[in-house]
């Protein structure tokens, strides 16, 4: 005759899957038609479970815990039983499951934080690459000579070279456009010049020619960063340019 008091041992390992052979297919029979140790085997899985991920889960389940801890100190037929009458050996499986379910935890819990990382990183990506374009085809209008380059004037009056520069002393980036330029005479070029904020000589910024329309532009000419500028000015130079700015200038910055 088996009574559900015998089983008492082997549920805590029944539930840990640590409970094999014999006692397994006992255990199993006696299952089928005893529903109060049905809900001790749930109710030892739930603590299983709860403790699990109270060792690495987010945000501890303390009731369970306590339920568990708990059981283990006054439940005579829970997992003291098995701990006192067990002699260690018995238990390596259990506590093997034990690693063995809180390392799967922490796997799946380092998927998580790797998906969302590259999840991450595949939107900076796509930011990246729509920034790219826009200034790919911003960078082509500039430059493409067929392109149509149009200066507006006050009406009724004759265009007149006119320049534009646009600077950031921080980084040093310039780009300069100019319209109306009149063409050069063989063997000179036009050269900017970036005038510094402090009374210091002007610095080289470019040498340039115009289109036959007349447009020109400098692109990211090579400057040191950090140097303010009071304004910037176009002067008729040698080709090779020259070190300091040749009178009259052409344009210069109000
Ligand atoms: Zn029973």
């Amino acid at each position: 005759m088996t009574t559900h008091e015998q089983f008492a041992d082997d549920l805590a390992l029944y539930a840990l899957g640590s409970l094999e052979g014999e006692a397994a297919a006992a255990l199993d029979a006696h299952l089928e038609e005893c529903a109060a140790c049905r809900q001790e085997l749930a109710r030892l899985e739930g603590d299983m479970a709860l403790l699990a991920l109270t060792v690495s889960g987010p945000a501890p389940p303390q009731r369970g815990r306590q339920r568990l801890l708990k059981g283990i100190g006054h439940e005579p037929r829970s997992l003291r039983t098995v701990f006192i009458r067990r002699r260690w050996w018995t238990l390596a499986p259990v506590f093997a499951s034990f690693v063995l379910a809180i390392f799967a935890i922490l796997l799946w819990r380092e998927n998580v934080r790797q998906r969302d990382r590259i999840e991450g990183l595949r939107a900076d990506a796509a930011q990246n690459q729509t920034t790219l374009e826009e200034a790919k085809h911003l960078l082509a209008l500039l430059t493409d000579p067929s392109a149509q380059h149009i200066t507006l004037a006050a009406a009724q009056s004759k265009p007149q070279p006119a320049g534009k520069a646009i600077y950031m002393a921080g980084n040093g980036a310039l780009v300069f456009m100019a319209s109306n330029l009149a063409p050069l005479a063989p063997q000179k070029t036009y050269e900017l010049w970036l005038v510094p904020m402090h009374g210091e000589k002007p610095r080289p910024a470019g040498m340039f020619r115009p289109d036959p329309s007349g447009n020109a532009m400098v692109m990211m000419p090579p400057m040191s960063p950090g140097v303010e500028a009071k304004t910037f000015a176009v002067s008729i130079e040698p080709e090779g340019g020259s070190p300091t700015p040749t009178m009259p200038l052409v344009l210069v910055g109000s």
